[in-house]
């Protein structure tokens, strides 16, 4: 789950890293205040979550709260990458001397925490990433262990940090691990970190991504959600208890299990089909929860088919069964089914299936082969 700038900032600050005074804004008039209060010159910054707001216009520097009330208008009414704006954030205006990249995340193939650093911070940071991947210092982390000084040392030697901002940008590095740690987080950032005119260090950006598995641990993190940036089908299968993840193909697949869910879209990819959907229903699913599954498949206007593979244990078959006859009463659709559903109570899901126009497989092999078949007489 990711924060907004203005909330990341906040839970920042409350680990002293250095941020602008600012407050945040919903309307011009508001902004046009906020200026004022901040000695008139400021940044107007909108608040999506999306990253390239500076390069998308998102992000203005003005010198009175007229100018301020008029960008705030103009920034308000913006769609960033397809996300509308509903709040500025008003900062006072820093002037900046060098902006450094600075950022904490997950490393998949190390298995472990890194940081990264560059000394050519700001809105260029990809590009610098792509054509000079030698100026980005890049440190592991043992996560048992933790960040160490020696570390710190040879980040800051790395990009040729001037000798007297060792002491502050360590504590910052340090400040934005606690934060990292303490937070359950699987990236945090601060882009740019800038070196002020009169040599003090800002954090002018905050972005943190939080781990949506370790959510249950920090509730006041998750009350902080907003939905405009994910992913309309997944915010309503967290809602029902499924996990869900949109996927680009066309076979809708229901599945209990996330390790049953994965094979099951390995095989599909395997015999040249493509997954719509990662979803797991969770071990004892009730008929509600299932046709709230199946209608969230059914929501995407892609697949062309549902593969149904529920292996009963604690899942019972005629309670899959039933939600599958819920689900099909209340949407009308015509989107072929097929179903391999074994285990417990099998044969009185047969009973309750038994009206309904779905094709059966025996085996999930069979059942992937028959939804790709069915796919394909659709594109015909
Ligand atoms: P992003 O484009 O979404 O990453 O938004 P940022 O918050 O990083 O802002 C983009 C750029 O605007 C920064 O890299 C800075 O160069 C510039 N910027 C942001 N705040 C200030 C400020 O207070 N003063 C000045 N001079 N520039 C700023
Ligand atoms: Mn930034």
């Amino acid at each position: 789950m990711k924060l907004h700038e203005y909330q990341a900032k906040n839970l920042y600050a409350k680990y002293n890293i250095p941020i602008p005074k600012g407050r945040i804004a919903t309307s011009a008039s508001e902004a046009r205040r906020l200026c004022e209060e901040l000695g008139g010159k400021v940044v107007v910054k909108a608040q999506v979550l999306v990253s390239g707001r500076g390069k998308a216009g998102g992000v203005r520097l003005v010198k009175t709260p007229e100018e301020a009330e008029e960008v705030t208008t103009s920034i308000l009414s913006m769609k960033i990458k397809d996300l509308p704006v509903r709040k500025v954030l008003v900062d006072e205006a820093i002037s900046i001397s060098k902006e450094i990249y600075l950022g904490i995340t997950n490393d998949r193939a190390a298995q472990k925490p890194v940081l990264i650093a560059c000394g050519a911070g700001g809105v260029d940071i990809e590009e610098v990433a792509q054509k000079t991947p030698g100026k980005i210092a890049k440190m592991e982390v043992d996560s048992l262990l933790g960040l160490r000084d020696y570390q710190i040392r040879d980040i800051e030697l790395s990009i040729d940090l001037p000798r007297q901002f060792w002491r502050p940008f360590g504590e910052i590095i340090y400040a934005l691990w606690k934060v990292y740690t303490d937070c359950d987080a699987t990236m945090a950032e601060i882009n740019p970190l800038v070196i002020t005119a009169d040599n003090h260090l800002v954090a002018l950006d905050a972005k943190i991504v939080l781990d949506e598995n370790a959510l249950f641990r920090h509730p006041d993190l998750a009350d902080l959600r907003d939905i405009d940036g994910e992913d309309w089908a997944e915010t309503q299968g967290r809602k029902f208890g499924v996990s869900f993840v949109k996927m680009e193909g066309d076979i809708g697949c229901m599945v209990n299990g996330a390790g049953l869910a994965m094979a099951t879209m390995d095989i599909i990819s395997h015999f040249g089909g493509k997954p719509a959907n990662f979803l797991d229903i969770g071990g004892g699913a009730s008929s509600e929860k299932v046709a709230s599954a199946i209608r969230l498949i059914l929501a995407d206007r892609n697949v062309k088919a549902i593969l149904i593979n529920v292996f009963g244990g604690i899942t019972r078959c005629d309670e899959v069964a039933e939600g599958i006859v819920r689900a099909c009463r209340d949407v009308a659709s015509d989107v072929p089914m097929v179903v391999r559903l074994v285990g417990t109570n099998e044969d009185k899901a047969r009973q309750i299936l038994s009206g309904a126009s779905l094709v059966y497989a025996d085996s999930l092999v069979e059942g992937a082969k028959k939804a790709i078949d069915m796919v394909r007489k659709e594109d015909k």
